[in-house]
């Protein structure tokens, strides 16, 4: 049967609306409704779905194509909660799923309805035509991954864990393309810093506030968080930076490419991020990518003016790149504020990091490059945040962010995720189901 892909993505938009209008804010999430909203439609194609409730109210939906069973399972995972708006700052209902000027408007269109729809879409035509496939396709849409997942991948590994076992899984972020040079270059996501939250306390002499002295935890600790403020810990080269910088100097090529490759040395790497990279976010976010960070955030000490406190305590927002632990993050920040602190662990969580030298990220960059014929490169890519891959990876489940979809080059997809004004351009979603299902069809075949 051949295809109409018009009306396919016809029915994607439809689905994508109807999940937009259905409210999913995170607090307090309420992604049941969402869940069974999926599994209605699931159900209507011959799939036997579950709405797994794991609190009052936070749905996770699950259904299973089924192959031979000759290779292990591929998972299809988004994510059903989205972040609060502001809604007088939209020009748009935030929830009303509008189509205008070939745009669907709405909270969750990018972050990450859009991939929620695709993904049925994919299972909808899988049992629609009847593929025999090796392995099974499990499609799976949680509550909760924009608090921290706990109610919903994270419960599902936990509780529900041969239900959702595979040997890889697509979710966020990755599979939208970035321009760099005037060049079109795709990233799709293989790796994550690891979080160090951390509490560092400073001890003093107390005393009267009348008669300073030299011994005050509240100067100590100022002067550790200055020195926090204007360090840069060591730089590290990981493997996925690597391959993001290679795949961007190909891309590139020529004097350029060669300038670009630079960011990997050590020593021109800060001149390059500075004199190269105009745009000061860009160059933020890159030497994230090649060091462990340290923001001071919050600050607490004393109670009362006339009383020089006895301790002092600064939250730290850590993180940590693949490869290095809490030890060696904390032994990189002593080397900076000295020994003199206590350092508490608030939470903490490993750095993921995905081999992109497989063949399942090698048939998703030529999907990309079979409907994208302007695209020059598809590169892997680290984001500097942590996302439900970490859940996937305590199971043992590698991820790779891949949700493609095709946007003008003045749609930055990592700015407009989380802002106001959020939308999808209709023909950037057709050409995402394409590519995802033949993704999908072609990797499960083998
Ligand atoms: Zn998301």
């Amino acid at each position: 049967m051949t295809l109409n892909w018009d009306d396919l993505a016809a029915e994607t938009v439809h689905h994508l609306q109807a999940l937009i209008r259905i409210p999913t804010v995170n607090p307090p999430g309420n992604e049941k409704p969402a869940a069974e909203y999926l599994a209605e439609v699931l159900v209507t194609e011959g799939y036997d779905p579950v709405v797994l409730e794991s609190a009052p109210g936070r749905g996770n939906v699950i259904a299973r194509y089924r192959g031979s069973g000759e290779a292990p399972p591929l998972l299809l995972l988004s994510h059903l909660d989205v972040v609060p708006v502001e809604s007088e700052k939209w020009a748009r209902d935030p929830f009303g799923g509008e189509m205008v000027d070939g745009y669907i408007w709405g909270r969750g269109a990018l972050d990450m309805k859009f991939a929620t729809a695709m993904q049925l879409e994919t299972m909808l035509l899988l049992a629609r035509q009847k593929l025999p496939l090796k392995r099974d396709v499990i499609f799976v849409a949680t509550a909760d991954e924009e608090a921290d997942g706990l109610y919903g991948i994270g419960y599902l590994v936990d509780h529900h864990l041969e239900k959702i076992r595979a040997e890889y899984a697509l979710t966020e972020f990755g599979g939208f393309p970035i321009s760099l040079g005037g060049k079109r270059i795709y990233l799709c996501q293989v790796a994550e810093k690891g979080i160090c939250w951390v509490r560092m306390r400073a001890r003093g002499t107390p005393g009267h506030g009348s008669v300073p002295h030299a011994d005050n935890a509240v100067v100590k600790l100022a002067e550790a968080v200055a020195k926090l403020g204007r360090a840069t810990l060591p730089f590290h080269a990981t493997d996925a930076v690597a391959g993001m910088v290679e795949g961007m100097a190909v891309a590139l090529g020529g004097l350029r490419g060669a300038i670009w490759r630079g960011v990997l040395n050590p020593a021109l790497s800060p001149f390059i991020l500075r004199w190269v990279i105009r745009d000061p976010r860009q160059a933020h976010y890159f030497h994230a990518l090649l060091h462990n960070t340290v923001s001071p955030t919050v600050l607490q000490a004393g109670s009362k003016t006339n009383v020089i406190p006895s301790e002092a305590e600064a939250e730290l927002d850590g993180r940590i790149l693949p490869g290095q632990s809490l030890d060696s993050f904390l032994a990189e920040v002593r080397s900076v504020v000295g020994d003199h602190f206590e350092f508490e662990p608030i939470i903490v969580a490993p750095p993921v990091a995905t081999d992109y030298r497989t063949p399942l990220f090698a048939a998703m960059a030529e999907g990309l490059r079979r409907h994208d014929p302007e695209t020059v490169a598809v590169v892997p890519m680290m984001v500097t945040s942590g996302t439900d891959a970490k859940h996937l990876a305590r199971a043992g489940i590698p991820c790779y962010g891949f949700t493609p979809v095709q946007l003008p080059p003045e749609m930055n997809f990592m700015q407009m995720i989380h802002g106001h004004n959020e939308r999808i351009p209709v023909d950037g979603l057709a050409f995402g189901v394409r590519v995802l299902y033949e993704v999908v069809v072609e990797f499960c075949q083998k």
